[in-house]
């Protein structure tokens, strides 16, 4: 099993709190799709014939591209990659693309699956995020793109906003929950550095949430999801049973991937990559025949905590006798040393799987951080 992702890197307009890659300048488009064209064959034996589980088109905004660019882009991956026949083939789509006409061509194109970038049923959000959509238009598309077919549909949520009360993030979550997905994700909203919100709370504009506010909301969201049958499988995304994404699932499950595009990353077991984060920078080399990426060799330390990190986000957990098998029992025992000096309510380890309760879950990234082997630490 491997997976594709493409990186699309244009948006209509900056959101506020982005810290994705992307451009609102079009004027390249054209020579940044031909070069990831030319990158997917020059990237073709990455994945050494591995055939594609699933392929992510994500961004950046993918639902700009049109009917020709998309195909364009599906032609370079059959000709290079093998997709399996049941792939899952996720398109991130913005709700002021996704009229009745672009949603129909979609429909009809290999595209399975859409990722709608909700993030708000309310207009204030909406607007102090600087989303290029409005209400209606997401509750249009929501609707539209179950009329037209889609069965493969999740959408995302922002929860923990400034000004959000947990009154009004049930009302949000409640909406999303009653067009009946088989899956959504939703994030806490981060101020990240160099992004517009940064300004906004640095000159004292927005007041961010409170760590409370977070916490009392990522609860409500849990209780709300699981009374509605979705499972909550990794600590942002909630699946109708059967319905869990196979393309994150490859991530967190340490499965190879490809990605082709400006930022993207591609992992193979034993290094990570990462395509240079500038359109000009990306296009020019890519014309001199050359891969834009730093590349780092993961030593079995990296590899061990990336593994903590991202299982321990995940339902499952993380399954302490594969990972002896893996990295050995040294690894296994420092770990077993660690996790004494955790809180006894934030894990609970049975039958070797480690997992982390609710209270854990809160801090999940911290837990796994503290759990984290370092190379000079290990003996
Ligand atoms: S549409 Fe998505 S990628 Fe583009 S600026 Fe907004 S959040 Fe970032």
């Amino acid at each position: 099993m491997a997976g594709l992702y493409l990186h699309i890197p244009f948006c209509k307009q900056a959101c506020h709190y982005c810290d994705f890659h992307f451009s609102t300048q079009l004027k390249q488009r054209e020579a940044v799709l031909d070069a990831l064209v030319q990158e997917m064959a020059m990237q073709k034996h990455y994945l050494h014939g591995t055939s594609l589980s699933s392929v992510y088109f994500g961004g950046g905004t993918p639902s700009l591209l049109s009917e020709k660019e998309l195909e364009a882009l599906f032609s370079a991956i059959h000709q290079h990659f093998d997709i399996e026949k049941d792939a899952e083939i996720t398109l991130e789509a913005n709700p002021d693309d996704l009229d009745l006409y672009t949603l129909n061509r979609l429909y009809d194109s290999e595209v399975n699956r859409l990722s709608i970038g909700i993030q708000s049923f309310r207009a204030e959000d909406l607007s102090l995020m600087n989303r290029a959509h409005e209400v209606q238009q997401a509750r249009d598309c929501l609707r539209l793109a179950k009329e037209v077919g889609f069965t493969l549909l999740t959408a995302d949520l922002i929860y923990a906003m400034p000004n959000m009360t947990d009154a009004d993030w049930v009302q949000n979550l409640d909406e999303l929950l009653q067009y009946d997905l088989p899956h959504f994700s939703a994030y806490a909203l981060t101020v990240e550095a160099k992004t517009a919100l940064h300004k906004f709370v640095k000159d004292g504009k927005v007041l961010p949430a409170s760590d409370a506010d977070q916490k009392r909301q990522f609860d409500l969201l849990i209780d709300m999801a699981i009374s509605r049958g979705y499972e909550h499988y990794e600590i942002s995304n909630f699946a109708k049973p059967g319905q869990r994404a196979v393309h994150n699932a490859s991530y967190w499950k340490a499965e190879p991937y490809l990605g082709i595009g400006p930022s993207a990353h591609s992992f193979n077991g034993h290094s990570r990559q990462w395509n240079v984060s500038n359109n000009a920078k990306y296009v020019q080399a890519l014309a001199q025949g050359a891969l834009p990426a730093t590349v780092e060799l993961l030593t079995s330390f990296d590899q061990f905590n990336e593994q903590l990190l991202t299982g321990l986000r995940t339902a499952e957990g993380i399954d302490l006798a594969r990972l002896e098998q893996q990295f050995g029992a040294a690894f296994v025992t420092q770990l077993h040393t660690a996790l004494l000096d955790l809180k006894d309510d934030w894990y609970q380890l049975r039958n070797n799987q480690l997992t982390l309760t609710r209270s854990g879950k809160h801090f999940a990234d911290l837990i796994a951080s503290d759990l984290f082997i370092l190379a000079d630490e290990h003996n």
